[in-house]
């Protein structure tokens, strides 16, 4: 079995689809007995060897768990309890449907609640974090076959939410809800590069989620994507007294893809749930044919290190199918990319020439060391051991943590031996 993008060919026959959490726990509990290793399985959507294990596989996907709300005292929802394996596709309409929201999505709906929370995955806007900042407590089966509930204010909580499945098998998640919102998304293209970074922070603050693509070549952005809350955005930047054009018909973010597969564009209001993600839950997002890096450095960083990708942009272009930038705010989860900071997500979608994407990697870390970039854990990137430790704070921290609740590696992979520092 294979990845969704293909890229990574997972290690095992032994693929299990469990439908209840009685039966996850069944299962975790057999390999632990025989002596053996399991890897959580969510949607399949990374493109790092992150979900891979020689030992037994646990998908979600068939995992029934119904969608629950909690009420407040005051008889409104605050929170809905989901499975692990559903699709933020899935959530979103039941929220919607109640008349609820999350504050954000990535930019694909097709992804697991679990396997994008245990990630850190994200969307844009200045004051959204990552996905995992919505999460309010993990029902997680641990080595020993145990289920525990680890909630927002417990000690572990900040260890666990981008677990990187290094913490057992995630079975239900609990997410703060707001009352539903409507969205309407516009697009801009051909802003010339020195419009757009003398206004930088506006830009990115002009609108609830901001999404600038580029191919890091040539003297204008491809495309700006504002994702607009008539209900709390301020006035917005004037993109095209800047030098850009509104886009008249809707676009797909790649050049050369047809546009039938994104979220509604041209204005057009809408539910959060149809607005905030590129594409459409219905069609294959994003190219199909790719792979995925990302950086987050600091977001007051973004003009020098965008400039310096800039400085080697005839070196990215030709790999590429297209850049995103976006913003993503600070959250407490110790091995979220942008924990403890407002950060910038400088993500690459490259074409599938794996080779080449190996060799270009090393010289946009080393382009932008001097922000202390952090990788998405589910995408490729080869930064060292050391590296991920000077940007990962409290990766120490969470290599004690994964040591005290699965003291026989019963969850470790060759990728976490490898980004895990040892004793
Ligand atoms: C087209 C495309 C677009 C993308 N867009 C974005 C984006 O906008 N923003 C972004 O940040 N990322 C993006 N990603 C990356 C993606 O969100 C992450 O890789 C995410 O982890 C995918 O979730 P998944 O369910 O497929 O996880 P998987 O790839 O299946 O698993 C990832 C990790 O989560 C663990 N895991 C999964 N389920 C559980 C569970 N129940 N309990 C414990 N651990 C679990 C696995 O063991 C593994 O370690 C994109 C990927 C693709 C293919």
């Amino acid at each position: 079995m294979k990845n969704w993008a293909g890229n990574v060919e997972y290690s095992t026959h032994d693929v299990r689809h469990p439908t209840t959490p009685a039966e996850v726990a069944e299962i975790v509990a057999a390999v632990d007995a025989a002596d053996g290793q399991l890897k959580a399985l969510g949607s399949r959507h990374s493109f790092s060897l992150i979900a891979d294990t020689a030992g037994t596989l646990v998908a979600l996907d068939e995992l029934v768990v119904e969608p629950t709300l909690q009420l407040g005292d005051d008889g409104v929802a605050v929170s809905v309890r989901v499975g692990a394996g559903s699709t933020y596709a899935q959530v979103g309409a039941f929220l919607a449907a109640n008349d609820l929201a999350l504050p954000n999505l990535a930019s694909l709906p097709h992804i697991s609640v679990a396997g994008a929370v245990q990630t850190g995955t994200h969307g844009s806007g200045v004051r959204n974090g990552s996905l995992a900042s919505s999460v309010l407590a993990l029902e997680i089966v641990r080595a020993s076959g145990q289920l525990e509930i680890v909630r927002e204010h417990d000690p572990d909580f900040a260890a666990s939410v981008v677990g990187l499945g290094a913490l057992g098998i995630v079975t239900a998640v609990t997410l703060r809800v707001q009352p539903h919102f409507e969205v309407a998304q516009h697009v801009h293209e051909g802003l010339p590069w020195a419009a757009a970074l003398s206004n930088w922070s506006a830009i990115m603050s002009g609108g609830y989620s901001v999404s600038v693509f580029t191919t890091f070549q040539g003297e204008n952005t491809h495309q700006i994507w504002s994702k607009r809350r008539p209900d709390v955005d301020g006035p917005e930047v004037d993109l095209v007294a800047l030098g850009a054009t509104e886009a008249s018909v809707t676009v797909h973010p790649l050049p050369g893809v047809a546009a039938d597969s994104v979220t509604a564009q041209l204005r057009e209001p809408g539910p959060w749930n149809e607005r905030l993600a590129h594409f459409r839950s219905e069609f294959q997002p994003s190219h199909g044919e790719e792979i995925q890096s990302e950086y987050l450095i600091p977001a007051e960083h973004a003009v020098a290190a965008i400039t310096a990708l800039r400085a080697i942009g005839d070196r990215i272009a030709p790999l590429l199918h297209v850049s995103e930038l976006r913003s993503v705010a600070a959250d407490t989860a110790w091995l979220s990319p942008s924990y403890a900071r407002d950060s910038l997500a400088i993500h690459f979608t490259w074409k599938p020439l794996p080779e080449a994407i190996l060799a270009v990697l090393p010289l946009i870390e080393h382009t932008l060391e001097p922000f202390a970039p952090r990788p998405h854990w589910g995408k490729v990137a080869t930064m060292s051991p050391a590296g991920l430790a000077r940007a990962y704070p409290r990766l120490g921290d969470f290599a004690a943590h994964v040591r005290r609740v699965d003291p026989a590696g019963r969850f470790m992979n060759p990728y976490l031996k490898r980004v895990l520092p040892h004793d």
